[in-house]
């Protein structure tokens, strides 16, 4: 029987990537099923054909020899299957390209194919929100916290039995938690794994439970959680902790941790992104005289010299001020947008002073090219 080209059968261009080759075997197998197309050989010859010709391709070293000496390399030497595998080894072998949750497989199988081997009820999440100041957003933090949560009862160390002799083996499935089924199909006898029925997968049977949790395994206590929080998290971002959240019933895996980022505002500065922006409100003398002033920072107050001149609206960069990126790449800068504060209230006296000053030439407005004015900084901004 003439062999039809692996790349043919799985419909992949003689380059395709690793990745295409396995969605493209997903395809194929899914599509001649045998559990979609039952009492139909053709189908199945097509899936195992498909299988074949995925083996092969999806093993670099196979792949290699397979595009040098075509199929006479697959067959015989080296090892390879070369179309003598039966239903079973390609469920065995390629059973898990279609990924644990949500496999389609898994219906076909009556929901058994379970092979994380999980002893009993998986933990649910646990949801906190973490207030965060700018400050700790900047650099990063470690925090300890304390959860009440759902631990391993401390009496039968999450078992759930009252002691170690009331824990024996199932009987059904002999500890594994799971049990074979021959079936007997079109294809002959098909070998299928389901859930112990009898243990529901854990394995053991508990003949007496644990006086304190019931049987449940879990009790609550207040737990100290280390959390470690990248530097640039923002409002509403959530980071989740494997394994930290609510324990699991009898054993089971814990769920996990889930932690929701709460910004809590700063005082002077105002987070734009990576930027921060301060607002510098300066007296119109020492704009016009230049002077120097302190401004907070994220990293303590920083001394910056106003020059004589400054012009309302002018902005200074204090560069890499800011909040670093959360991926880990680039860090922002803190910006100072200078307002000129106007007096609101006037004595005779100052009223008397302004009047003379007005009269000056050098308080006559004329702005120069230098001086942008509010438009001109608008399209600055946006270039
Ligand atoms: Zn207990
Ligand atoms: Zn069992």
């Amino acid at each position: 029987m003439s062999k039809r080209d692996y790349y043919e059968v799985l419909g992949v261009p003689r380059n395709a990537p690793e990745a295409d080759i396995k969605k493209a075997y997903r395809k194929v197998a899914l599509k001649y099923h045998p559990d979609r197309n039952p009492d139909n050989k053709e189908a199945e010859d097509k899936f195992k054909e498909a299988a074949e010709a995925y083996e092969v391709l999806s093993d670099a070293d196979k792949r290699a020899k397979y595009d040098r000496f075509g199929h006479a390399a697959v067959n015989g030497q080296g090892g390879f299957s070369g179309g003598a595998m039966n239903m079973e080894d390609i469920f065995e072998h390629f059973g898990d390209i279609f990924g644990d949750a949500g496999s389609p497989f898994e219906s076909f199988f009556g929901g058994g194919r379970s092979r994380s081997g999980t002893r009993g009820q998986r933990g649910s999440n646990l949801r906190i929100k973490v207030s965060l100041t700018l400050e700790e957003i900047a650099k990063g933090i470690s925090k300890k916290i304390k959860v009440k949560k759902q631990v391993a009862c401390d009496q039968c160390k999450g078992s759930g039995a009252k002691d170690e002799s009331s824990i024996s083996t199932c009987d059904t499935c002999r500890g594994s938690g799971y049990v074979r089924q021959i079936k007997s199909t079109f294809l002959g006898q098909m070998q299928t794994t389901t859930s112990c029925p009898t243990c529901k997968g854990s394995g053991q049977m508990i003949t007496a439970s644990c006086s304190k949790c019931k049987g449940d395994g879990r009790m609550y206590a207040e737990e100290t959680i280390s959390i470690d929080i990248p530097a640039g998290v923002s409002e509403g971002m959530q980071l989740s902790v494997r394994g930290k959240g609510n324990a699991g019933k009898a054993g089971g895996p814990a769920g996990d941790l889930l932690i929701l980022i709460d910004e809590i505002e700063h005082e002077h500065l105002l987070r734009d992104g990576k930027n921060v922006i301060y607002d510098l409100f300066l007296n119109f003398a020492d704009a016009a005289l230049g002077t120097s002033v302190h401004v907070p920072t994220l990293t303590g107050k920083v001394k910056i010299k106003v020059p004589a001149g400054s012009q309302a609206g002018k902005i200074f960069r204090l560069k890499g001020k800011g909040i670093p990126e959360v991926q880990g790449y680039g860090k922002g800068d803190q910006l100072i947008n200078v307002n000129i504060w106007t007096p609101k209230k006037l004595s005779d006296e100052e009223r008397a002073l302004l009047e003379k000053m007005k009269e000056l030439p050098a308080f006559k407005p004329s702005p120069g090219k230098g001086e942008k004015g509010f438009f001109e900084r608008m399209k600055d901004f946006f270039e």
